[in-house]
């Protein structure tokens, strides 16, 4: 037995220790080897014909070898061994070296192996011979040579030298393996030890078995062909067993179950390369979601889908190259582990390559389909120590990407929803919202202006939480943590409630207002928030035109399908529609026909830039176009500067909010500001780019 599957490449010093090894294996078997051989004429002088049929078994025995379940370090196993081993009972080390050599060189030439590993292969068997032929000296003279009568005591004996012979073998590959990749011995050597001890020990132990045989008459060898493809075809069985465990079947990519072992070979490779030259070792899990890929199943059927993924997780493959490993996760989840990579920004090429050549369209039957995916990445051991934590931050990462409309995010321990800060910050959020005298949480209004008349003609609610302690908290930074929790849903309610109410305050001060709130695209997978709602407005009988929801456009468009229900429901109650950050995600054509919108906010960080950019102010006009076409009225917020403004009138824009009119104020203190207001100048000459 010796290694069959290698995969990384080890860096420059350990690979100059691991060919020092080989060569001191092979100096060894060379020099016992040689002191052996003058022997060899005089053992093999006598039953020369049994001598050729047991090799000529031994050399075609190897055509076959079995790869044993082990994953990277697995072992093969040669059925030649049954016949050597039976060589060096008869006529001693030297004949059973000579055979076992051919074996060697047919075998490595049928598996296209290097020089140096065909050398290693026949050194580590010599000396594992030559270990075993020590012991076999303990029984008086040749029990075993054509001829001799073993006794019990010889039995014994030669069960003692398959078991040497065994252990010095196991040690000498192990050692391989462990010079040449790294890692604990102790978890190389326990991982196929009992199956390598079950088949090898089989065919070692058929030798005795095979002398005595020879004994009665020399026709009864070939009968040991039986015995050796049953222990053939179990190995085979166990390799096959295990392959299949480990693969996913559709893709034939590895699973979660050998991914999970991958990343625990990793990090004992990494631990135990720290232990030896005292540096840091990385290595990295990327885990990978697709767009879409939920619309190409519902839309196209699962056929289709799995053909996608199919080809997904071909291209996976090429992306990364063979030192690193692909899995498929389930659904529409992949997983890289790249171990041969020494930093973090190696780690990102990856993820950049991957994202390369995912935007390239994947054409089915004739349909070109457009994937593209969201890749988050926790290195090793940095962001955790073992499978569970890394996957569960690599998977943040990705969401994280998801969110922000990043093909790559990086794990951050802040964008973690359940990091420690997060969870009590939650759990305050939480304590203010359930409080019904808390006046923690209030919510701030902002006018919007009709550009054609300088009306003020709605208002958008804004979150304001002053945390006792930590004072003003970042709403856009607070719905990202709430978002995933269900304190997002206490928060949506309370938005409805206190604006509702609101709007009947402002009434009963003479003030008719339209007002926008914000909820999160989660608010919408249930009815929940419709059914407040209509409750809330007919409470306080409030028409429900005077309410507006707004969505920002990336979380509406990952997945339309899912609230489309929703919508259509508030569409009904007369509750409109606005999507907002427009021009940050993608929406198609179709969608903002046959979702019931209202209007569109261009996204503030266009409308900010328009001024110094053109690009921006481009975006901003086509955006403009898009939506009159459409029949939506368009919403331009972050509107700072009379210049801005100007240029928004002119292309047509018809809302605007932001700090050129006023900041985000308390309820109380719009009533006087709109007393105190007055509509900008109006434009009346063009005004050049
Ligand atoms: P958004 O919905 O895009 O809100 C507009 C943001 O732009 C507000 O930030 C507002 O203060 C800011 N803004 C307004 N005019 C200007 C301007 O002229 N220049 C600049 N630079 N910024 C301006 P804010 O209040 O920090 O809110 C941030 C985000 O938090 C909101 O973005 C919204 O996504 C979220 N959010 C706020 N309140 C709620 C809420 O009650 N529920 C939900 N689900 N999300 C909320
Ligand atoms: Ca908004
Ligand atoms: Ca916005």
């Amino acid at each position: 037995m010796y290694p069959a599957a290698m995969r990384n490449t080890p860096p420059p010093q350990r690979e100059r220790i691991f060919f020092g090894y080989v060569a001191t294996v092979c100096v060894v078997a060379v020099v016992i080897t040689a002191l052996a051989l003058p022997d060899l004429q005089h053992h093999i002088g006598r039953s020369m014909d049994v001598y050729w049929v047991l090799a000529g078994f031994a050399v075609i025995g190897d055509a076959r070898p079995v790869t044993t379940p082990g994953g990277r370090s697995s072992m093969m196993v040669f059925p030649s061994i049954c016949f050597t081993f039976a060589i060096l009972l008869m006529w001693g080390f030297a004949a059973a070296v000579v055979v076992q050599t051919a074996a060697v060189i047919v075998s490595s030439t049928q598996l296209r192996h290097r020089l140096w590993r065909a050398a290693f292969n026949a050194s580590q068997y010599a000396v594992s011979f030559g270990a075993a032929s020590l012991v076999l000296k303990m029984s008086s003279g040749q029990p075993f040579a054509p001829g001799g009568e073993p006794g019990w005591v010889d039995v014994i004996v030669a069960v003692a030298a398959a078991s040497v012979w065994f252990v010095v073998n196991y040690a000498l590959v192990t050692a391989a393996v462990g010079l040449r990749f790294g890692g604990s011995w102790w978890q190389i050597m326990r991982r196929s030890i009992a199956f390598d001890a079950l088949t090898t020990g089989s065919l070692l132990l058929l030798a005795p078995v095979l002398v005595g045989a020879e004994r009665a008459s020399a026709a009864l060898i070939p009968l040991i062909i039986v015995p050796l493809i049953a222990v053939n075809r179990m190995a085979r069985l166990a390799t096959e067993q295990d392959r299949v465990a480990k693969t996913d079947p559709l893709t034939a990519l590895a699973n979660r179950t050998a991914l999970m072992s991958e990343v625990a070979d990793q990090a004992a490779v990494c631990t135990q390369r720290a232990a030896t030259d005292g540096n840091d070792h990385h290595f990295a899990l990327l885990v990978l979601d697709i767009d879409r890929f939920k619309y190409v199943n519902d839309a196209l059927g699962h056929e289709v889908g799995d053909r996608l993924l199919v080809e997904i997780g071909r291209r996976l493959e090429r992306a990364v190259g063979d030192e690193n490993l692909v899995a498929r996760l389930g659904g529409d989840e992949f997983a890289v582990v790249a171990p041969a990579i020494e930093t973090l920004s190696d780690a990102r090429d990856i993820a950049g390559r991957i994202s390369v050549i995912l935007s390239v369209p994947v054409v089915l039957d004739g349909l070109s389909l457009d994937v593209g995916g969201s890749i988050g990445i926790a290195m090793y051991p940095a962001h955790g120590g073992d499978f569970a934590t890394l996957m569960r931050h690599a998977d943040v990462a990705m969401y994280d990407a998801k969110m922000r409309g990043d093909a790559v995010a990086v794990y951050a321990p802040e964008a973690d929803h359940n990091s420690p800060a997060r969870l009590s910050l939650l759990a305050d959020l939480r304590g203010a919202l359930v409080t019904p005298e808390s006046t923690e949480v209030a919510f701030y209004y902002q006018p919007q202006v009709e550009m054609a008349s300088g009306e003020v003609v709605g208002v958008e609610a804004l979150l304001r939480w002053h945390h006792p302690e930590h004072g003003l908290i970042d709403p856009e930074e607070l719905i990202r943590v709430a978002e995933h929790s269900g304190v997002m849903r206490l928060l949506t309610l309370r938005v409805i409630d206190d604006v509702i109410a609101q709007l009947a305050k402002w009434r009963a001060n003479g003030l008719t207002l339209r007002a926008s709130i914000n909820v999160s695209v989660r608010d919408l997978h249930t009815g929940e928030i419709v059914d407040r709602l209509a409750d809330r407005l007919a409470h306080h009988q409030i028409a429900p035109e005077q309410l507006q929801l707004e969505i920002t456009e990336g979380a509406l468009m990952a997945d339309p399908r899912r609230v489309l229900t929703t919508l259509q429901r508030l569409d009904k109650v007369g509750i409109a529609l606005s999507l907002d950050d427009f021009g940050t995600g993608y929406s198609s054509m179709q969608h903002l026909r046959r979702l019931p919108l209202a209007e569109v906010k261009i996204d503030r960080s266009f409308v900010l830039g328009m001024v110094n950019d053109s690009d921006d102010e481009a975006i901003v006009r086509s955006i403009i176009e898009l939506a009159g076409a459409l029949g939506l009225r368009v919403v331009a917020e972050g509107v700072e500067d009379d210049r801005t403004r100007r240029l928004l009138l002119a292309a047509g824009c018809h809302v605007a909010q932001g700090w050129f009119y006023a900041r985000p104020m308390p309820a109380d203190e719009l009533v006087g500001w709109l007393g105190r207001y007055r509509p900008p100048q109006q434009l009346d000459w063009p005004v050049a780019g």
